[in-house]
């Protein structure tokens, strides 16, 4: 799916007001050369018009031929007036931040669907990264920089099992809907694994929310219960629901009241319902989770996450 729709418009935005500039830039632009050359407007109108005749000409189907001369002489006059003055022969060129969509985002092909532009690409994955919360959590948690030398073999085993579940729910996310709620002791990965899923996802250009328990529930009540703007609360829910995959680091760490209870269960059915894949890390037990929260939280939970258990050391000072 990637941007969602308030961000794809805010984007699309974006690409307008850059049109905008470089059309002020350029009409600016014409404007100076022609206020220190005024000849070159009367050269640049009448090639206009000699053009315009032209090309009736052509539509009529009458003979252009002696239009045709008088455009050449004036275009040769234009030229030679050009160079005279020593004036930059683009300056009636268009003005393009990206000269190959032309500011447009998009790569129009005669025999196919117009494809996004690498400018338009790169600005994606900036806003996706930006919206996603990640920026600066992803340098130093990413599949290149995972280590296993300091584990011993039965947790490397371990580990390394939970990394093969992990990359075969990269492979298969967009065609298998899954789920994956990693349990265990503080520092046996549980968040690295997350982030590593995280960023070969936002890669291959899908949204990611990732939100520590504590930070989701207060945003959330902040959204509900203080008058803030409603325009930015709507904004919130809709990332929580909408995006591709959304990481709730931490579940328990967060003060837990029937408001947190109600909002965990509506988020982890809405998105069931709607097949949009959640990862829940947590270092509760999962008996306890079922007596901090509830049975039906449980119960959704047991039926549609893989839960992987994390073991080992406390890995932080590696990661
Ligand atoms: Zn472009």
């Amino acid at each position: 799916m990637g941007l969602g729709n308030r961000s794809f418009e805010k984007l699309n935005a974006e690409y307008g007001e850059i049109r905008r500039e470089n059309e002020r830039l350029y009409d600016e632009r014409l404007q100076r050369i022609y206020s220190s050359y005024p000849e070159l407007k009367d050269y640049d109108d009448e090639i206009a018009v000699a053009g315009l005749d032209l090309a009736f000409a052509g539509v009529r189907g009458t003979d252009g031929s002696s239009l045709k001369a008088k455009y050449d002489e004036l275009t040769a006059s234009r030229e030679k007036f050009i160079s005279e003055k020593g004036i930059d022969p683009a300056y009636r060129e268009r003005i393009y931040t990206c000269p190959v969509c032309r500011d447009t985002g998009y790569i129009v092909k005669e025999d196919g669907p117009a494809e996004k532009c690498g400018c338009f690409k790169k600005r994606e994955s900036e806003i996706l990264l930006e919206e996603s919360g990640m920026s600066g959590i992803l340098e130093k948690n990413n599949f290149s920089v995972m280590r296993t030398d300091l584990m011993d073999d039965e947790n490397k085993a371990h580990f390394l099992k939970a990394v093969d579940l992990c990359r075969d729910f990269i492979a298969t996310f967009d065609t298998d809907y899954r789920n994956i709620m990693f349990c265990g002791t503080v520092g046996t990965g549980k968040s690295f694994l997350s982030a590593c899923i995280a960023s070969e996802l936002l890669a291959s250009y899908h949204s990611v929310v990732y939100m520590s328990a504590k930070t989701l529930f207060d945003s959330l009540a902040e959204a509900q219960f203080a008058k803030g703007d409603a325009a930015e609360a709507a904004a919130l829910r809709d990332r929580i629901y909408d995006c591709d995959l959304l990481i709730i680091d931490d579940l328990g760490t967060e003060m837990t009241n029937s408001f947190v209870g109600t909002e965990l269960f509506t988020i982890i059915n809405e998105r069931f319902n709607a097949r949009r894949s959640v990862i829940i890390s947590t270092n509760l037990e999962l008996p306890l989770l079922r007596d901090r929260y509830s049975d039906r939280i449980f119960s959704r939970i047991t039926g549609s996450y893989d839960v992987l258990k994390m073991c080992g050391p406390d890995l932080r000072s590696v990661y």
